[in-house]
Protein backbone atom coordinates (compact mmCIF):
# COMPACT_ATOMS: atom_id res chain seq x y z
CA UNK A 1 0.00 0.00 0.00
CA UNK A 2 1.56 3.59 -1.16
CA UNK A 3 1.15 6.12 1.57
CA UNK A 4 -1.65 8.04 1.78
CA UNK A 5 -4.02 9.91 3.92
CA UNK A 6 -7.86 9.06 4.24
CA UNK A 7 -10.04 11.36 6.39
CA UNK A 8 -13.91 10.84 7.54
CA UNK A 9 -16.86 12.56 9.03
CA UNK A 10 -19.71 11.58 10.61
CA UNK A 11 -22.93 12.18 8.65
CA UNK A 12 -23.77 14.20 11.91
CA UNK A 13 -20.58 16.40 11.86
CA UNK A 14 -19.51 15.37 15.78
CA UNK A 15 -17.15 13.44 14.84
CA UNK A 16 -13.80 13.14 12.36
CA UNK A 17 -11.20 10.73 12.06
CA UNK A 18 -7.91 10.59 10.27
CA UNK A 19 -5.87 7.41 9.55
CA UNK A 20 -2.73 7.56 7.33
CA UNK A 21 0.17 5.13 6.19
CA UNK A 22 3.37 6.29 6.25
CA UNK A 23 5.87 3.61 5.88
CA UNK A 24 7.52 4.93 2.61
CA UNK A 25 8.20 8.36 3.85
CA UNK A 26 9.26 7.23 7.44
CA UNK A 27 11.79 5.13 5.06
CA UNK A 28 12.73 7.84 3.40
CA UNK A 29 13.51 10.34 6.51
CA UNK A 30 15.55 7.39 7.94
CA UNK A 31 17.42 7.30 4.98
CA UNK A 32 18.34 10.80 4.54
CA UNK A 33 18.80 11.57 8.11
CA UNK A 34 20.32 8.14 8.82
CA UNK A 35 19.02 7.54 12.15
CA UNK A 36 19.73 4.96 14.66
CA UNK A 37 16.51 2.61 15.53
CA UNK A 38 15.06 4.50 18.50
CA UNK A 39 15.54 8.04 16.47
CA UNK A 40 13.74 6.23 13.70
CA UNK A 41 10.73 5.56 15.62
CA UNK A 42 10.67 8.96 17.63
CA UNK A 43 10.89 10.54 13.68
CA UNK A 44 8.84 8.21 12.01
CA UNK A 45 6.08 9.63 14.75
CA UNK A 46 6.48 12.83 14.43
CA UNK A 47 5.99 12.41 10.38
CA UNK A 48 3.07 10.51 10.77
CA UNK A 49 1.37 12.75 13.62
CA UNK A 50 2.22 16.28 10.89
CA UNK A 51 0.69 14.51 8.07
CA UNK A 52 -2.52 13.33 10.17
CA UNK A 53 -2.78 17.06 11.48
CA UNK A 54 -1.97 17.70 7.85
CA UNK A 55 -5.50 16.25 6.79
CA UNK A 56 -7.12 19.47 8.31
CA UNK A 57 -5.26 22.08 5.86
CA UNK A 58 -6.77 23.71 3.12
CA UNK A 59 -5.07 24.89 -0.40
CA UNK A 60 -1.92 26.83 0.57
CA UNK A 61 -1.94 25.95 4.69
CA UNK A 62 0.74 24.95 6.01
CA UNK A 63 1.68 23.24 9.22
CA UNK A 64 4.82 22.33 11.42
CA UNK A 65 4.94 20.04 14.77
CA UNK A 66 8.24 20.55 16.80
CA UNK A 67 9.27 18.75 19.60
CA UNK A 68 12.04 19.93 22.02
CA UNK A 69 12.72 17.54 25.00
CA UNK A 70 15.37 16.87 27.50
CA UNK A 71 16.57 13.53 25.69
CA UNK A 72 19.56 13.08 23.70
CA UNK A 73 17.37 13.69 20.27
CA UNK A 74 17.39 17.40 21.46
CA UNK A 75 14.69 18.52 18.81
CA UNK A 76 12.25 17.26 15.95
CA UNK A 77 10.84 19.27 13.15
CA UNK A 78 7.80 18.16 10.95
CA UNK A 79 6.14 19.89 7.85
CA UNK A 80 3.51 19.07 6.08
CA UNK A 81 0.88 20.73 3.63
CA UNK A 82 -2.72 20.26 2.43
CA UNK A 83 -1.16 18.53 -0.58
CA UNK A 84 0.72 15.65 1.69
CA UNK A 85 3.43 16.85 1.21
CA UNK A 86 5.77 15.97 4.67
CA UNK A 87 9.65 16.36 5.14
CA UNK A 88 11.46 16.53 8.82
CA UNK A 89 14.92 16.90 10.27
CA UNK A 90 16.59 15.84 13.49
CA UNK A 91 19.01 17.55 15.86
CA UNK A 92 21.35 14.68 16.67
CA UNK A 93 20.18 11.50 14.76
CA UNK A 94 21.65 9.01 17.30
CA UNK A 95 19.58 8.36 20.95
CA UNK A 96 22.46 5.54 21.28
CA UNK A 97 20.33 4.00 23.91
CA UNK A 98 19.67 0.84 25.70
CA UNK A 99 16.26 -0.49 25.18
CA UNK A 100 13.81 -0.27 28.11
CA UNK A 101 11.37 -3.06 29.28
CA UNK A 102 12.51 -4.77 26.06
CA UNK A 103 11.13 -1.77 23.69
CA UNK A 104 12.84 1.12 22.10
CA UNK A 105 13.08 4.20 24.81
CA UNK A 106 11.67 6.54 23.04
CA UNK A 107 10.72 8.53 25.66
CA UNK A 108 14.32 8.40 26.88
CA UNK A 109 15.36 9.84 23.61
CA UNK A 110 12.48 12.68 23.50
CA UNK A 111 13.42 13.12 27.28
CA UNK A 112 10.65 13.32 29.68
CA UNK A 113 10.99 16.73 30.29
CA UNK A 114 10.02 19.44 27.04
CA UNK A 115 7.70 21.11 24.68
CA UNK A 116 5.68 20.12 21.45
CA UNK A 117 4.74 23.31 19.57
CA UNK A 118 2.28 23.78 16.48
CA UNK A 119 2.85 26.24 14.28
CA UNK A 120 0.14 26.99 11.60
CA UNK A 121 0.20 29.05 8.31
CA UNK A 122 -3.04 29.25 7.10
CA UNK A 123 -2.27 32.72 5.32
CA UNK A 124 -3.26 34.68 7.84
CA UNK A 125 -1.03 37.99 9.05
CA UNK A 126 0.62 36.06 11.78
CA UNK A 127 0.90 32.27 11.82
CA UNK A 128 -0.87 30.51 14.78
CA UNK A 129 1.38 28.98 17.41
CA UNK A 130 0.61 26.38 20.53
CA UNK A 131 2.95 24.79 22.83
CA UNK A 132 2.14 22.51 25.50
CA UNK A 133 4.53 20.57 27.97
CA UNK A 134 5.33 16.95 26.79
CA UNK A 135 2.79 14.63 29.33
CA UNK A 136 4.57 11.11 28.45
CA UNK A 137 7.22 12.09 25.60
CA UNK A 138 5.50 9.17 23.66
CA UNK A 139 4.33 11.56 20.69
CA UNK A 140 0.98 10.44 19.92
CA UNK A 141 -0.72 11.29 23.64
CA UNK A 142 1.49 14.20 23.39
CA UNK A 143 -0.60 15.76 20.55
CA UNK A 144 -3.70 14.27 21.53
CA UNK A 145 -3.17 16.80 24.79
CA UNK A 146 -1.89 19.41 22.48
CA UNK A 147 -5.03 19.17 20.27
CA UNK A 148 -7.35 18.65 23.68
CA UNK A 149 -5.99 21.32 25.83
CA UNK A 150 -4.58 24.10 23.24
CA UNK A 151 -6.84 23.60 20.15
CA UNK A 152 -10.13 22.35 22.63
CA UNK A 153 -11.09 19.78 20.63
CA UNK A 154 -11.03 16.34 22.32
CA UNK A 155 -8.68 14.02 20.57
CA UNK A 156 -7.50 10.63 20.76
CA UNK A 157 -3.77 9.58 18.46
CA UNK A 158 -2.60 6.12 17.93
CA UNK A 159 0.71 6.23 16.14
CA UNK A 160 2.70 2.97 14.99
CA UNK A 161 6.04 2.24 13.52
CA UNK A 162 7.84 -1.13 13.56
CA UNK A 163 11.11 -2.01 11.78
CA UNK A 164 12.29 -5.19 10.16
CA UNK A 165 16.07 -6.85 11.99
CA UNK A 166 17.77 -4.73 9.85
CA UNK A 167 16.01 -1.53 11.30
CA UNK A 168 14.27 -0.23 8.44
CA UNK A 169 11.04 0.77 8.67
CA UNK A 170 8.81 -2.15 7.80
CA UNK A 171 5.35 -0.28 8.76
CA UNK A 172 4.07 3.23 10.06
CA UNK A 173 1.00 4.66 10.25
CA UNK A 174 -1.06 6.56 12.71
CA UNK A 175 -5.10 7.24 13.51
CA UNK A 176 -6.19 10.62 15.00
CA UNK A 177 -10.34 10.64 16.04
CA UNK A 178 -11.84 14.25 17.22
CA UNK A 179 -15.10 14.77 18.80
CA UNK A 180 -16.26 17.71 17.40
CA UNK A 181 -19.03 20.03 19.29
CA UNK A 182 -22.58 18.21 19.91
CA UNK A 183 -20.31 15.09 20.26
CA UNK A 184 -22.41 13.25 23.05
CA UNK A 185 -19.97 11.36 25.76
CA UNK A 186 -21.54 8.01 24.81
CA UNK A 187 -20.20 8.06 21.35
CA UNK A 188 -16.86 9.30 23.16
CA UNK A 189 -17.17 6.51 25.18
CA UNK A 190 -17.67 4.10 22.85
CA UNK A 191 -14.78 5.05 20.51
CA UNK A 192 -12.41 5.81 23.34
CA UNK A 193 -13.02 1.77 24.34
CA UNK A 194 -12.74 0.97 20.27
CA UNK A 195 -9.44 2.87 20.04
CA UNK A 196 -7.91 0.94 23.21
CA UNK A 197 -9.10 -2.20 22.55
CA UNK A 198 -7.39 -1.93 18.74
CA UNK A 199 -4.15 -3.75 17.88
CA UNK A 200 -1.37 -1.70 17.37
CA UNK A 201 -1.37 0.04 14.22
CA UNK A 202 1.79 -1.13 12.74
CA UNK A 203 0.74 -4.94 13.43
CA UNK A 204 -2.92 -3.65 11.75
CA UNK A 205 -0.79 -2.38 8.62
CA UNK A 206 1.56 -5.46 8.26
CA UNK A 207 -1.28 -8.22 8.40
CA UNK A 208 -3.00 -6.16 5.34
CA UNK A 209 -5.57 -3.49 7.05
CA UNK A 210 -6.76 -0.94 5.04
CA UNK A 211 -7.14 2.11 6.18
CA UNK A 212 -10.94 2.40 5.69
CA UNK A 213 -10.77 -0.86 7.81
CA UNK A 214 -9.16 0.58 10.47
CA UNK A 215 -11.82 3.32 10.28
CA UNK A 216 -14.45 0.87 10.68
CA UNK A 217 -13.37 -0.52 13.33
CA UNK A 218 -13.08 2.49 15.70
CA UNK A 219 -16.27 3.91 14.03
CA UNK A 220 -18.30 1.34 13.93
CA UNK A 221 -22.54 1.82 13.00
CA UNK A 222 -21.68 5.14 13.22
CA UNK A 223 -23.10 6.50 9.74
CA UNK A 224 -20.04 8.49 7.50
CA UNK A 225 -20.01 10.79 4.82
CA UNK A 226 -17.60 9.39 2.20
CA UNK A 227 -13.80 9.52 3.01
CA UNK A 228 -11.41 12.03 1.39
CA UNK A 229 -7.68 10.69 0.13
CA UNK A 230 -4.69 12.34 -0.13
CA UNK A 231 -1.58 10.70 -1.52
CA UNK A 232 1.25 11.31 0.88
CA UNK A 233 5.19 11.77 -0.27
CA UNK A 234 8.44 13.42 1.42
CA UNK A 235 8.65 16.61 -0.30
CA UNK A 236 11.19 19.32 0.52
CA UNK A 237 10.29 22.65 -0.65
CA UNK A 238 14.44 24.10 -0.08
CA UNK A 239 15.37 26.14 -3.26
CA UNK A 240 18.74 27.57 -3.93
CA UNK A 241 17.38 30.82 -3.40
CA UNK A 242 16.27 30.36 -0.35
CA UNK A 243 19.37 28.96 0.96
CA UNK A 244 21.35 31.61 -0.27
CA UNK A 245 18.88 33.26 2.24
CA UNK A 246 20.37 31.41 5.31
CA UNK A 247 23.84 32.15 3.79
CA UNK A 248 23.31 35.71 3.71
CA UNK A 249 22.22 35.50 7.74
CA UNK A 250 25.40 33.40 8.83
CA UNK A 251 27.15 37.05 9.04
CA UNK A 252 29.78 38.59 6.35
CA UNK A 253 32.92 37.72 8.73
CA UNK A 254 32.59 34.29 8.14
CA UNK A 255 31.90 34.73 4.84
CA UNK A 256 34.37 37.13 4.22
CA UNK A 257 36.76 34.97 4.88
CA UNK A 258 35.69 32.24 2.89
CA UNK A 259 35.67 34.14 -0.65
CA UNK A 260 39.16 35.56 1.08
CA UNK A 261 40.74 32.02 1.53
CA UNK A 262 38.81 31.25 -2.05
CA UNK A 263 36.94 28.38 -0.54
CA UNK A 264 33.43 26.89 -1.50
CA UNK A 265 31.12 27.00 1.06
CA UNK A 266 28.46 24.73 1.43
CA UNK A 267 25.04 24.55 3.21
CA UNK A 268 23.21 21.47 3.81
CA UNK A 269 19.35 21.39 3.62
CA UNK A 270 18.08 20.38 7.40
CA UNK A 271 15.70 18.70 6.04
CA UNK A 272 16.27 16.87 2.57
CA UNK A 273 20.49 16.96 3.37
CA UNK A 274 20.70 18.24 -0.56
CA UNK A 275 23.87 20.31 -0.22
CA UNK A 276 24.13 23.18 -2.19
CA UNK A 277 27.36 24.92 -3.20
CA UNK A 278 28.31 28.43 -3.49
CA UNK A 279 31.65 29.02 -4.97
CA UNK A 280 33.98 31.82 -3.70
CA UNK A 281 32.14 34.61 -7.03
CA UNK A 282 28.83 33.60 -5.88
CA UNK A 283 29.22 34.49 -2.00
CA UNK A 284 31.21 37.76 -2.98
CA UNK A 285 28.06 38.49 -4.98
CA UNK A 286 26.08 37.56 -1.67
CA UNK A 287 27.88 39.90 0.55
CA UNK A 288 27.19 42.99 -1.68
ZN1 LIG B 1 15.50 20.38 1.35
Amino acid sequence: MTDHLLRITSRDGNLRAVAAITTDLCETARQLHRTDPTATIALSRMATGTALLGALLKDDQRLAMIVEGSGPLQKIHAETNAAGHVRCSIKQPIAGLPPADDKFDVVGAIGRAGFLSVVKDLGLKEPYRGTVQLQTSEIGEDIAYYLTTSEQVPSSVALGVSLTPEAKVHAAGGLLVQALPGCDDATINTVESRLTAMPPISEQLLSGSTLNQMLSSVLGEIPCSESLQTPLFFRCNCSRRQVAGVLRSLGSDELREAVDKNETVTITCEYCRKAYEFSPGEVATLLN
